[in-house]
Parts: C-alpha cells; structure tokens; sequence
C-alpha cells in the first residue's frame, strides 16, 4: 500500500504506532491495548477480558502486523471472520479465511497463498483448524501468532461451550515458540480461571479492563402497558438498527410482525426459522442501517456491527451475565447507545419454571436462582444501574453514573409497611394460591366475574387498596417477591404464597418499616398525533444529532448516501467503508483536502486512497 500521504502529526518511530496511524487511521492507543500489544509482540502469552467494543481486534491485529510470519486468528462463526476479513481487506491488509465455504478452487489458491508467505492474518474455525492437513500445512509455514478470539467457548457451562476449543490447548505443545493471545468479553471470575487452565496459558499475562461502557444508557421498566411503553421507546429511535431480544420463538415471530404492522423494518431471527431465511435477515441487518432484529439468544454471537444504537429487552434475561453481554452489542462504535430492559412477574415465573424443567444437578439450579435473583434485585433496587452492574462484576464504581433511569429520575422511596400488610394479607386471606392479577383486583375492589364465584368480594382485604391502581400494586407485589416477602409459587402458574417468615412476619406485625419504590405513573399513551411510529422518511435521528446543527445533519445524509453507494457497489455492510464516528468527524472539520482528511479518526492510508476522492466530493459538491 502508499504512505504516500503526509501527516502533520509527528511521525511514530515504533512500528506498532506506525501500524496504528497508518494502517487503521487511529491517533492513540485506547486504555491497554498498547501494553497488551507490546506485550504480544515481544512474544508473551496473554489472556484478554475487555468489554465489546473495548477494542479487542487491535490487540491482535497489530500484532499480527509487526510480527514475522502469518498470524493465525481462531474464530467461531464462519459469518464473523467474513466480516472481519472483509474489514481488514478494506484496510489494505492481507487477510483471508480459511473455512467450509470456500470451494475447493479457492481453498487451494488460499493455500498457495499461505506457503508464498502472501497472508499476514488467517482467519480459520477451531475444527477446521484441528484438521490434519491444516495443521501440517501450518507447521511449514512461519506462524507468528495464534489469536484465540471468543476464548470463552472453552467454558463447558456457558451458553457458547464449543467443544473443539477444548483441543486448541494442543497448540502448545505442537507450536512452542508461538504467542498466543486469547480474548474475551465474558467478565465472571470462573470463566476466566476455567480459560487460562484449559488453553494453557498459566505462563501468560492477564489483562482485564474496566467492564464500563460509559456511552450506553441504561433503563429499566416494569411492563405496565408492554407494546405501548415499546413504541414510546422506539420511536425516538426512529431509523436506527436495533436489537429487540424475546425469550420465546412465538413471541419473536408475533412481535416482528406487529412491528411491521407499526411501519417499522422489523425482521425476525430464532434457531427454528430455515436456515437461508436466518442468513438473509442477518445479512439485512448488517448491511441496512435502520434494521430492527427481533431475536432470541440465538441472534448474537459475531455480531460486530458497529452502530447498533439499542438493545431492548422485551423479557427478562436470564442472568446478569447474559444482560450485559446482550446490551453490549449496542454502541460498540462509542456513541451513545440504548439499553431498555422491560419486565414483569410473569417473566420471572417463565424463567424459573425453565431453571426447574432443564436437568441440571441441584448445585447448579440452585446457582441460577441466585443469578436470577441478582437480577431482580437490579431490576427493583433504586440504586444506579451502572454501579450496580459493575458491582456485580467485582468492579467499584465510586459515584452514581449520571446517564441511568436512576440517576435521572430517582425513584422516591417510600415506607411500604402499610401496603405491604394489605398485599400479603390478601395473599393470605385467598389461601396463597392466587397471581397477582387477582389480588390486585380484589384490593382495588373490582367485581369481576372470578371475584364473585369465589365470594372474594366478601373479605376484609375487598377494596382496601383503592389508593394505588392495578398496575401500581403490581409493581408493589413485585417488590415484595423481589425482597423475598412473597414468593411465587410455579406448580400453581404463579400463584403467590407467603415467603421466608424471617422477613415478612416483622413487617407483617408492624415492628419494622420497608423502604419500597414509589410505583411509576401510568406509562402515558403515545397518541401523537400525525406520527405514526413507521414514519420512517430517511431523515437522521441517531446518535449524538443533539451535538450537530442543521447544516452538519444534512451532510450527514449526504455523506451516508455516499456511503451506502459505496457499500452497495462491492456488496458489503457500509460500516466496513467508514463507521459513523468518522462521517461526523468529517461533517465537524470538514477537510478541504485529502491530507487534512488522513488526520480523521478512522480513515487509514488504504481508505484514504480508495474512498478520499469522492467523500471530499461529497463534502464539498
Ligand atoms: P471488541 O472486539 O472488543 O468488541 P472492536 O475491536 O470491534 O471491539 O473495537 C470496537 C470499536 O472501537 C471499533 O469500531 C474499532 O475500530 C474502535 N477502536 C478500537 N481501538 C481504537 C483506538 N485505539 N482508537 C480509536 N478507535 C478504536
Ligand atoms: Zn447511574
């Protein structure tokens, strides 16, 4: 590739910096990565555990630059090394995968390639890797670096367990003087240990970073009106990519088909849908900027695009864990981001009821319990949600965030003594049998027609809670499940019986008070009027739009047209041309030549020669 372009910044000396500036257009090294990357390239072993869109690439990436020979890079998902390929090539890197969807014609020039020492990266999944002929095709050839990405997948009890990364622990012993590097998002402590025995990597250094990722804004709802509280949230986010996740595959089907109803380019994706009708909704998603992927779990893993600007959780997920894994998949870019969790007690009923159906030992039940009773108490506790979240990951967050639902609005606490003792009686006065939508109409002193069958309408508790509504002493009855007062019980769908008496008899007997959340205020209709959610007229509403002013918006949309021509031509996702960071960077100082644009984060030597010309055009026309 040309250096031909001069920078004005002084020019680096070290080669990894010079990697940095030239090859990916980046002024400065982020929070470790370049220790880890000095480190790396010195031939150490490390263990790297950074949140996504931490920057984990880069760490072997450069690596893979400055170091003789052809860094090997294994992968998990054929769809997650084409997209990185794609990228690096758009770089000027020589990067290729090896894996089943090449045909035998191109897998063997592949090959030739590699023995000609014509590839710096190789991507490659861990089984074909494993393969004989690989292997000895690899240990011919000069390899200066294997690169373990999603390193968790040797975790027998995670969600991604992949048992071929369990044989990558061979590499040791069959290429000795090779560093290898393993990355990872996955932050609780037993994943990590389990990483480091089972990928030998004792010897090596391990880095782990904060777990922050300050431009994600977090929310979390009770369900009061479910779709209505969903609209209200999706249109302020109006043609942007999105993730809706649902725990069911019904639920994902019924809700992307409601959306699209609403106008909204919905799509559905869960593990039964046939598998090209999978592949093509990814693909729109990847490659159109205002999808909103409607998914279970299964939709996830690999999915490296940049500007996915919310996660929503339409239902509870299953652990902390697994929410913030979730969530993290928006913002990975570093603008600002959503994250917006709804719940209510008949989530938590299904997701219970799953602990008890699947056949894990007790040990191991009894440890999702308490997983998801971590997530509940994030769910109720008026405390910030960022504090409490790295909390959870061993992480002290010294002051409130700031950018959370609690820090924004925080909620007024109240003593709830005297609800609770109306709540709980009425529990026990129908036998501790019934959910909470009965109760709730029995304390509000509804006569509905199960009320009357069972005469419920002639006990004390009848009536004696008019001061709230039904959705407010749902969210109370919440509480109190969530404070263990009250627990639900799953043989009888989710009846409610009295819980640990511990806790509930002193507040039962008035000796002692209990700080609950003031219910929220009715969720207010969206009734807006002439803007129907799907109005969706291509105009920009994402990110930090606040920040620009007219002119800027509307070269915004110049340059994302440019952008989006450019994508279309060569059939890749335009984040791969430039990430929205860059087209506001451009639309902010605006260079008026091609070397005042090198100095924009992101554009590299590469980019810079092959897309410099007409996005100055664009700028300028
Ligand atoms: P991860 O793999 O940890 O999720 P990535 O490697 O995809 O994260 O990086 C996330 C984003 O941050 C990418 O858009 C990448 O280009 C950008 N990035 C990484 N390192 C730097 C840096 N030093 N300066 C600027 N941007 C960076
Ligand atoms: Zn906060």
């Amino acid at each position: 590739m040309s250096l031909a372009v001069a920078h004005t910044h002084e020019e680096p000396v070290n080669p990894a910096q010079k990697a940095l500036r030239h090859v990916f257009g980046f002024n400065a090294f982020r929070g470790q990565q370049a220790e880890i990357i000095d480190h790396v390239i010195g031939g150490g072993d490390a263990l790297v555990i950074m949140p996504t869109g931490g920057g984990k690439s880069l760490c072997y990436q450069i690596p893979a630059l400055c170091r003789q020979g052809m860094a090997v890079v294994i992968s998990p998902l054929i769809a997650l090394m084409r997209d990185q390929v794609e990228a690096l090539r758009q770089l000027g890197v020589r990067a290729a995968a090896l894996n089943s969807s090449l045909s035998a014609y191109d897998s063997g020039r592949l090959r030739q390639q590699i023995r000609l020492g014509e590839i710096d990266l190789l991507y490659v999944a861990p089984e074909r890797l494993l393969l004989d002929g690989t292997m000895a095709m690899l240990e011919e050839c000069q390899i200066g670096l294997f690169a373990i990405d999603e390193a968790h997948c040797v975790s027998q009890w995670g969600h991604d367990f992949r048992p071929e990364y369990l044989q990558l622990a061979q590499l040791t012993s069959r290429f000795p003087h090779v560093p290898r590097i393993a990355l990872t998002a996955t932050a609780d402590p037993p994943t990590r240990a389990e990483i480091i025995t089972r990928l030998n990597l004792e010897q090596g250094r391990v880095f782990l970073t904060s777990f922050d990722r300050p431009n994600i804004d977090y929310t979390i709802e009770t369900k009061t009106n479910a779709r209505q509280q969903m609209l209200d949230f999706l249109v302020k986010h109006r043609n942007q990519s999105g993730i809706i996740y649902c725990l069911s595959r019904a639920k994902v089907e019924k809700t992307a088909a409601w959306l699209v109803d609403q106008g909204f380019h919905a799509l559905p994706y869960h593990a039964s849908l046939p598998t090209d009708q999978r592949n093509h909704h990814q693909d729109r998603f990847l490659k159109e900027e205002s999808i909103i992927m409607v998914a279970t779990i299964a939709f996830g893993m690999g999915i490296d695009k940049p500007d996915v600007r919310f996660v929503v959780h339409y239902d509870l997920p299953k652990s902390i864990e697994s929410y913030y894994q979730e969530t993290g998949r928006a913002g990975r870019d570093g603008l600002p981001a959503k994250a917006y969790m709804l719940y209510g007690a008949e989530d938590i009923m299904t997701l219970r009821s799953m602990i008890t159906r699947n056949d894990a030992p007790p040990e191991r039940q009894q440890l999702e319990y308490q997983r998801l009773q971590s997530l509940i108490h994030l769910c109720l506790s008026p405390q910030c949600r960022r504090q409490l979240l790295l909390g959870y990951f061993g992480e002290n967050l010294p002051n409130p965030c700031g950018h959370c639902d609690n820090c924004d609005h925080p909620p007024i606490c109240f003593d709830g003594m005297i609800a609770a003792q109306k709540a709980l009686s009425c529990v026990m006065r129908t036998g501790q049998r019934f959910g909470t939508g009965h109760l709730c109409d029995i304390l509000i002193g509804n006569r509905t027609e199960k009320i009357i069958e069972r005469q419920h309408d002639q006990l004390p508790t009848f009536g004696i809670g008019p001061e709230y509504n039904a959705d407010q002493w749902r969210h109370l009855y919440l509480q109190l499940i969530g404070r263990g007062l009250l627990e639900m019980d799953y043989d009888t769908h989710g009846g409610l019986r009295l819980g640990t008496p511990e806790i509930y008899r002193p507040v039962l007997r008035g000796e002692q008070s209990l700080s609950l959340r003031t219910p929220p205020a009715l969720v207010k209709k969206f009734r807006a009027k002439g803007s129907t959610p799907g109005n969706t007229t291509g105009t920009f509403t994402t990110t930090n739009a606040d920040n620009m002013n007219d002119n800027e918006l509307a070269l915004f949309e110049r340059l994302r047209q440019t952008r989006r021509q450019l994508a279309k031509d060569q059939n890749v996702p335009p984040y791969v041309i430039f990430h929205d960071t860059t087209l506001i960077a451009l639309c902010q100082i605006r260079p008026q030549t091609l070397a005042a644009m090198a100095e924009i984060p992101g554009i590299g030597t590469a980019k810079l020669d092959r897309y410099g010309t007409p996005f100055l055009t664009a700028l300028w026309e």
